[in-house]
């Protein structure tokens, strides 16, 4: 298993297959995606190869992301051909959820097990407001189509908005009230892009963290192995909360997840200044012992912590190319 200095072991990998999206989330592509002459997106054959070597560093966790993954043609191919290698045990992926009602039961045939879906408000014309598209309620039937065809794990993102989506949390309780989803409040992140927009809409997960506490949710006690969030659960209710609050002590101590941008870099961490060039290992079969010792020998080199609250966002520029 990959370890760092700090003896945190990375099961999981987020890879970005694509920059590509065909929202404008206001914190994230405010202007949509803006086609670049830079390099192409990894092919099937080098996420293949790149797969390979994480799962025989002892990663059994993927989640496909971008940008938009589900926006590339051979999106089901390349989660299928993840999905059906021997050590892979969850196979999620990350959406916008503008595919979902179609396409739930071929996702969920093609192996993929888990999904999050991004849904930032509850309230069409906000949702509208923030993404650029009048499509909730689609998302919505979307969300209850992934249960219906056996999503094992089923979260929603919502980044928390001051001022925009922060008076929803009743909402989101009624809705999981019995509805078997988790729904997940992200803090803001400030990115390269979008200082003046953090600056005027972050707000701490803490005002979420209070209004579950005086509703009687109870912090569930954290697993062995368990990522950045924070879970809340109440006996009345089928789903659960939980709270990514980035900027909080302790957050990176819990970091168990390497990144690959869709161009075939390594990021230790979302917001570090170095991003590896991996794609030139991705070329031929028999380069997957170097391509696994570089990324092993990387590991060494894994800050302790991310030092966003000192403004350093790193050489992120936003969250579509890294995925979030
Ligand atoms: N397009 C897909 C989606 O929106 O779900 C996947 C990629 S998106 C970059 C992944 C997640 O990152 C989404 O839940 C999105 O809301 C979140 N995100 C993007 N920019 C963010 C930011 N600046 N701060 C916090 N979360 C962010
Ligand atoms: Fe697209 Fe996701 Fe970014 Fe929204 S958050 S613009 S859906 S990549």
């Amino acid at each position: 298993m990959l370890t760092d200095k700090f003896d945190r072991t990375f099961p999981y990998l987020r890879l970005s297959i694509t920059e590509v999206c065909n929202f404008s989330c206001q914190y994230c592509l405010p202007n949509g995606y803006q086609k670049s002459n830079g390099p192409s997106f990894l092919s099937q054959d080098e996420i293949n190869r790149l797969v390979d070597a994480f799962i025989e560093l002892g990663v059994w966790k993927i989640r496909l992301t971008g940008g938009e993954p589900s926006i590339r043609k051979d999106f089901t191919d390349i989660a299928r051909m993840i999905a059906a290698k021997p050590g892979i045990e969850t196979m999620a992926f990350t959406t916008n959820g503008y595919k979902l009602k179609e396409n739930a039961q071929t996702w969920r045939d093609a192996g993929l097990n888990a999904i999050n879906i991004s849904i930032d408000s509850l309230n069409a014309k906000k949702f509208h407001q923030i993404t650029g598209h009048n499509r909730m309620a689609e998302i919505r039937d979307g969300i209850d189509k992934a249960i219906e065809v056996g999503f094992d794990k089923i979260k929603i993102n919502v980044v928390l908005l001051k001022a925009i989506n922060d008076d929803e949390l009743d909402l989101y309780l009624d809705y999981v009230k019995d509805t078997p989803v988790s729904v997940r409040y992200i803090e803001l992140m400030q990115t390269g892009d979008n200082l003046h927009y953090f600056n005027k809409y972050h707000l701490s997960a803490e005002h979420i963290k209070t209004q579950l506490i005086e509703r009687g949710w109870v912090e569930n006690i954290r697993a062995i192995g368990a990522g950045p969030a924070v879970n809340f659960s109440h006996s009345d209710y089928a789903g659960s909360i939980g709270l990514i609050a980035p900027y909080s002590k302790d957050f990176c101590s819990g970091c168990n997840r390497l990144r690959i941008t869709s161009t075939g870099d390594l990021r230790l961490c979302l917001f570090g200044n170095v991003g590896v060039p991996l794609r030139h290992m991705l070329q031929n079969d028999d380069q997957k012992e170097d391509l696994k010792a570089a990324i092993a020998k990387q590991l060494n080199y894994k800050a302790s912590t991310h030092f966003l609250a000192m403004g350093d966002t790193g050489i992120l520029s936003n969250l579509s190319s890294t995925g979030g």
